[in-house]
Formats: structure tokens, sequence, C-alpha cells
């Protein structure tokens, strides 16, 4: 042992913290206080929350019709965060009529590189409260920092950017053609990526000329209304952004509107279905981004420890509220011992607890609804007969919602762990022998969303990613996103497409 190493030890000994093993001592020792971090919360105290949140109509703050609030739970707390407006048919159309009149006197009149300005500056605005939009999200979702500090605030500023470029540039996106906008866009979004799912609605709406009347979820509003500040703050003209908090029957309103042009959703596939069948004899036109149930398939040929990261960030990252999430994993039978042990081990050191806290991996589970979902399909895959294996080593908090990372062996692919979104931090594990066998389960589910491939072969790489009747097809990595590439699903995974050129079509009519 060196003398620093020497050195190390007696200090931590002395300041009473775990003994440090070597880094040759036996994989079998404690993993719990091996990994036992110091806490290093993020400090919420700059952050300001409101007692109460109005509706964003028209340019400023306005009291629901039927002044009726709903409250906002912090999930990892169980405490009230604030109250948000419970939105009508009144307020929808309030909003919707402030759309249209921003779209026909504003808007679509304004040069397309000045709307290209509003859009960097507010791109700009999102990155300057950064931090400030980072601790929201988490205290509201209850996803951990980490991941709302480095995805979701990020990639929100980045599809702004994107397509505040796009603005004066619609004549190469569509050589040849005239795009026009195609109106006054409704638009409702989920609580897993709350201000990343605005980014992806609102910025190609606003570069191709639509104004916008958003819905929020009702569990993630905070961070909406803090977008309406950075929309006042950066001058956009009334009525370009409307935002209606409520729960479903707000977004119904939305859908059934007649002044509404476009419709964009993303959420549950049963929702989307609802509303498809809403939409249905109207010239309404619409995108529909639901849920999945993604394959991660690892062949033998893979590198395993590499591969055991990619399952751990596909599927307990963020509590594994993604809709691309790798919920189900195809593990080729030669290597399935050794990847199933390891991951058991990962799972060990998996942090599950405080959402602001930087070294958590596994934050709240959003709700209290989602919380007793995810349980009940425990529960079910335990009566289906599926081994069931969770990690020990973390000590759940007392209050709040909160799910150890699970999974679940000895599955059948008609089991209903395997074919149902479970939309928790659980995971089912199969195995397959040949690559067809892989193919045959992995495009086995009414899904279609996103999918991952880790091998060494380029070849194989292709040759498989061609077969899955997935949207998505990530290779020995799993949930990266980029605003200049196109997202959406297959089967009941949705309709449509969002991010890259691509998400510009459903916003403007060609001529
Ligand atoms: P959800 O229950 O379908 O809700 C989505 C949004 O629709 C919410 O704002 C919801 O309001 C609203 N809504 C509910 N009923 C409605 C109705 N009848 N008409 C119009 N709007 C209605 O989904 P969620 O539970 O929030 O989100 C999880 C689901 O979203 C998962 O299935 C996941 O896979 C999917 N998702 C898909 C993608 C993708 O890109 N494909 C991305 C993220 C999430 P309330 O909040 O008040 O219920
Ligand atoms: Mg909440």
């Amino acid at each position: 042992m060196s003398e620093k190493t020497k050195e190390n030890e007696a200090e931590a000994t002395a300041n009473g913290s775990p003994k440090p093993t070597s880094p040759n001592a036996d994989l079998k020792h404690d993993f719990a206080s091996f990994w036992n971090y110091s806490p290093a919360p993020e400090s919420s105290d700059f952050v300001e929350i409101r007692k109460q949140y109005q509706h964003y109509i028209d340019g400023s703050f306005s009291v629901p019709a039927k002044k009726r609030y709903f409250k906002s739970i912090n999930p990892a707390t169980e405490e009230v965060l604030a109250e948000f407006a419970e939105g009508t048919s009144e307020d929808v159309d309030k909003a919707v009529k402030a759309a249209r009149k921003a779209y026909d006197k504003v808007w679509s009149k304004l040069p397309a590189r000045e709307r290209g300005k509003y859009i960097y500056r507010i791109a700009r605005m999102i990155q300057e409260r950064a931090r400030e939009l980072a601790i929201i999200e988490s205290m509201d979702g209850g996803k951990p920092i980490r991941e709302s500090r480095d995805v979701d605030v990020p990639l929100a500023a980045a599809y702004f950017f994107y397509y505040a470029g796009w603005a004066d540039k619609l004549d190469y996106a569509f050589p040849g053609r005239k795009a026009e906008p195609v109106g006054v866009c409704g638009q409702i979004i989920p609580w897993n990526f709350p201000l990343l799912m605005l980014a992806w609605k609102i910025a190609p709406a606003l570069a191709t000329g639509n104004t916008v009347v958003l819905k929020p979820a009702e569990t993630t509003s905070l961070t909406a209304l803090k977008f309406a500040e950075i929309c006042m703050d950066a001058g956009l003209p009334a009525g370009v952004v409307n935002i209606v908090t409520g729960a479903g029957q707000t977004g119904a309103a939305i859908v059934d509107h007649p002044d509404i042009n476009k419709i964009a959703f993303t959420g549950s596939t049963e929702v989307g279905k609802i509303i498809q069948k809403s939409l249905a004899g109207t010239d309404k036109k619409f995108t529909l981004e639901l849920g999945g149930k993604g394959p991660n398939i690892i062949f033998e040929d893979a590198s395993v420890d590499q591969a055991v990261e990619g399952i751990v960030n596909a599927i307990f990252f963020n509590q594994g509220h993604v809709c691309c999430a790798g919920s189900r994993l195809l593990v080729q039978e030669g290597i399935a011992d050794k990847l199933i042990k390891k991951l058991k081990q990962r799972m060990e050191t998996l942090i599950v607890g405080d959402p602001l806290d930087k070294n958590t991996d596994i934050g709240a589970i959003n709700s209290k609804m989602q919380f007793n979902k995810i349980n009940e399909y425990i529960e079910i895959g335990i009566k289906e007969g599926a081994t069931i294996h969770q990690s020990n080593s973390s000590n759940l908090p007392d209050k709040g919602y909160f799910c150890k990372p699970t999974i679940f062996t000895g599955v059948a692919q008609s089991n209903r762990i395997v074919q149902e979104e479970i939309f928790g931090p659980v995971l089912t594990i199969q195995t397959f022998r040949t690559p067809e066998e892989a193919v045959e389960k992995a495009n086995n589910t009414p899904y279609g969303l996103a999918g991952g491939i880790w091998t060494d072969k380029g070849s194989k790489i292709f040759k498989i990613s061609q077969k899955l009747r997935s949207g998505v097809v990530w290779a020995n990595t799993f949930n990266k996103f980029d605003p200049t590439s196109p997202f959406g699903g297959y089967k009941e995974s949705g309709v449509g497409r969002e991010g890259g050129l691509h998400g510009l079509y459903p916003y403007v009519n060609l001529k």
C-alpha cells in the first residue's frame, strides 16, 4: 500500500467514515458502505416560487374564469409546492383568441429573421436562468438535479437555438416550395421532461410563424410558468405564447377548440387514442408522441461493462420516467449470467433519494398515482411468476414517493410486465440465442419508439437496426438526444416526428 493510501485510510478512520477498500479487494465487499457519499444538496434558497400561479394569456398573468386552483406537490417531500389555475374551456377560448389575434396581426407578418431573434433571445435566457430552472424541475417533478441540470435544461436551450436558426432559412429547408405557417397550435405535454417537451413543441412552432396555446401536465406546471416569465422578459409580442394550466379536461378543451389548426400531443397511448378519435373528421393537423416499451439488445460480442452502464442509463436514471426507456433487456445467452451478475452489483451502488442531492441517481417518482401504478406492476410481475430482484443498498427516505431499482428475470414474452409500459425503474430481462430471435422478441409489443443494440460489430448494428420497428435505435449507447435528430414512433408509439428538419413539417403548409 502506498504512503498516500495509508494516510487517506488513517484520515478516513479518524473521521469516522468507513475504511476504504483497496482497489483489488474482493468484489464481494459491502457495496453500500463503499459508495457512502456525504450529502451534496443543491440549495434552493434563491429560487422564487410563488404561492399561486395564474394562466399566462395575451402577454400577462390572468385569473382563471372559475377562480379555481389545484395544488402541486413536491413528490420528494409530499409538501405543497404551489397552486395553479384550473383551466376551463372559457380560459382555453380566451387563450386561443389571443393566439389568433397575435398570429393575424403580428407574428405571421414579422420578417422571419425578427422571429429568429426572439427565439434566440429566449434560448439565451433559458441558459442564463439554467440553475433556477433545473432546481425547480427537480422540486416539482422529482427528477435528480444531475439530470435536470445536465440534460433537461441544456437540451431545452439547444432546441430553441436550433429552431431559431431555421426561422429565416425555411426556403432552404423546403427548396422550391413556400412554407406557410398553419396558424394557432394547441400543445399538450407530459410530466417526465416538462421544460424539454415544451421546447420541442414551442421552438419549431414559433420558428415557422405559428402562435401557441400550451398546457403543461398538472403535476409539473411550474417551469412552463417560469417560461412565461422568460417570454415576458424577452419582449415576445403578447399572445404569441399562451400557457393554460389544468388537468385532462383542459387538454380536451384545447383539442376540441374549433379555431385551433394543429395539435401536438406527447403523453400516453391511451390519451393519444382519445385525441385521435376527437380529431377524426376535422382538418386539424396533428402529431402524437406516445408510449414505449424499448428493447435493449446486448449481443455476446458487446463490452459487458459498457453495456451495464448503458442499461442503468436506459432504465434506472430518471426513475424510468422516459418514454424511450430501455425497459426490456434482451441479452444473448452466452453472457447472460455474467451480465446479470454485474448489473446486480451496479444496482447496489445506485443512490435513491433526495432529487436535489447531486449524488442522487434515482429521485422521486413523479406522483402518488404513478408510484401506485409502478407498485401494482411489481405485484403483477410477481404474480406472473417472474423472479424479482431489488437493490438492497439505499434506505428509502421516510417521506416521498421512492422506488428501488427493480429487475425481473424468468419472464415470458406474453407477460404483462413485458408488454405494457410501466414508466418506472423496472426492467424485465429475457435471453435470446440468435439475432433473428432477438429481433422477433424486440418487435413483439404494441409499441415501437426506441431501442438499443450493443455489439462490437458495425455490420451487426446496421443489419439489426433496420429490422427493428422503432423510431430510434441507439448503438452502444442509450438515451442520447440532439435537436438536429428527428424523434417519433412506430405502431402505438405515435404519429409524426419532432426534432430536426422533420420537426418543421407538422408546423407548415407547403405551397
Ligand atoms: P398522459 O396522462 O397521457 O398525459 C399527457 C398530457 O395530456 C397531460 O398534460 C395530461 O393532463 C393531458 N391529458 C390527459 N387527458 C387528456 C385528454 N383527454 N385530452 C387532452 N389532454 C389530456 O401522459 P403522462 O402520464 O403525463 O405522461 C406519461 C406518458 O407520456 C407515457 O406513456 C410516456 O411514454 C409518454 N411520453 C411519450 C413521449 C414521446 O415522445 N413519445 C415523451 C414523453 C412521454 P394531466 O397532466 O392533467 O393528466
Ligand atoms: Mg409536482
